[in-house]
């Protein structure tokens, strides 16, 4: 399989090298260049499958031309030492949850994928280190440091603003020392994903040492989500209640969705998608008016959603080209809803009394997003809760009044001792410290 940049001005890209290379020579994010169908039979096997042996299935029709079915399966099985349940709520909504791994995010499906994929290319192909650049604003940096945690050749690089992620979730990237550093820069996330880009397009630090990006723009973090989805329709085509699937996806970068409409084109029958939004509502302001207006981003309870400018809306726009009006088109196909803090805690509030569940702020707006939609009877509504509510533990105990039980995981981590490196947020102190090491 090739890959394609969405800027189209670059060469077509093996595997190996968009992974290695994270975003195209023209900024470009990659994209398959064809999306095979799965059969009908094979999705309706599916329900009487396990999680693992599903992603096998469905990792072998993404990069089977590539990786051979032992090693991927190897991957996979590497990948998934865990569930992704889905929860019945109330009525036909339904609660995907995506928060049974390592750090306790979805992130941990993609970025354990991505370590093990990019392990293998090293070690099989003979390529030389590689450093992975991630800014985070709390959720990536701790999915993807504990992805990449102990395998060799890689070395993971992640920027993070001072002050500005939660004591919890700090601990979870800043503490773990071997090929993990956690970078402490004095200034915001955008100043952190300011510095990451810059280093991408700085010739003199692309010669130090190859550089990636473990965000959502890469394709082996974001395509493994895919996994989750098919899973998720077969369990509940186990009840049968799979036909006309309605799905809500708390969104950011959209790298989550994206992913979902990737399923989708490969033949899972999904009616609709429901892009759940915070106060940071570009993709909304797009579905009303058809015009994409990037702008800075606010912080919000929902702090993993506050992106002002989604990367992956340029996969959306490239994925929706074919059609002869595209905008007509993804209108069709994903919905839009968005929340401000306030209706964020009411939604916690009144979902913890009527039905005993604690939401974390992110599924909130995914849950909420469904209720306003509003699925037919005909059909069933599948929110993702994107994180475990302990991440968010001040927050949630304060709007929920309750004392959360930190899980074991979580709790394993802030044992451990910060050893993080403070850096300003200026690019030449940034470079010069990288061309160091
Ligand atoms: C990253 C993240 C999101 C947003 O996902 P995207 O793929 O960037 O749209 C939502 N919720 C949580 C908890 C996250 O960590």
């Amino acid at each position: 399989m090739k890959y394609y940049s969405t800027n189209k001005n670059a060469p077509l890209a093996s595997l190996k090298r968009a992974v290695i290379k994270g975003l195209a020579g023209d900024k470009g994010l990659y994209m398959p260049e064809n999306i095979d169908l799965m059969k009908d039979f094979v999705i309706g096997e599916m329900k009487d499958m396990t999680f693992r042996e599903i992603a096998c299935v469905v990792a072998q029709t993404l990069f089977g031309d590539d990786v051979n079915g032992d090693t991927l399966d190897r991957i996979v099985a590497d990948t998934l030492p865990f569930d992704t349940p889905v929860v019945h709520l109330h009525d036909n909504i339904y609660c995907l949850e995506l928060f049974h791994g390592p750090t306790l995010a979805f992130k941990d499906v993609g970025a354990r994928f991505m370590a093990r994929l990019l392990a293998y290319f090293i070690d099989r192909e003979g390529v030389r280190d590689v450093n992975v650049l991630v800014a985070t604003s709390g959720d990536t940096g701790s999915a993807v440091a504990n992805g990449f945690l102990g395998v060799e050749g890689i070395n993971v690089y992640v920027l993070y603003p001072k002050g500005r992620v939660s004591a919890i979730q700090e601990c979870q990237f800043a503490t773990l020392g071997r090929n993990i550093t956690a970078l402490e820069i004095d200034g915001t996330f955008d100043d952190c994903q300011a510095l990451v880009k810059a280093a991408f397009m700085d010739e003199e630090m692309n010669e130090h040492s190859r550089l990636t990006s473990a965000n959502s723009i890469n394709i082996a973090r974001f395509l493994p989500q895919t996994f989750y989805y098919f899973y998720a329709y077969a369990q509940l085509d186990k009840t049968g209640m799979a036909d006309k699937l309605v799905v809500s996806v708390p969104s950011g970068n959209f790298g989550n969705l994206t992913a979902g409409l990737f399923a989708h084109w490969m033949g899972l029958p999904i009616r609709r998608f429901i892009a759940a939004n915070n106060r940071n509502d570009v993709f909304l302001d797009y579905l009303k008016t058809g015009v994409y207006t990037p702008r800075a981003s606010v912080s919000t309870l929902a702090n993993a959603m506050d992106v002002g400018n989604p990367s992956n809306f340029a996969r959306i726009m490239d994925l929706f080209s074919i059609y002869p009006k595209p905008y007509e088109a993804i209108r069709k196909r994903i919905s839009g809803y968005r929340y401000t803090d306030e209706d964020i805690a009411g939604t916690m509030r009144r979902v913890y009394k009527e039905y005993g569940y604690v939401l974390d702020p992110h599924g909130a707006c995914g849950y909420q997003a469904l209720a306003d939609y509003r699925p037919a009877d005909s059909e069933t509504g599948l929110f993702l809760e994107t994180a475990h509510p302990a991440k968010f533990k001040s927050d949630v105990d304060r709007i929920l009044g309750t004392d959360l039980e930190i899980p074991a995981r979580l709790r394993a981590f802030m044992d451990g001792e910060k050893q993080s490196i403070p850096l300003g947020r200026d690019f030449e102190g940034f470079k010069k410290y990288f061309l160091r090491q």
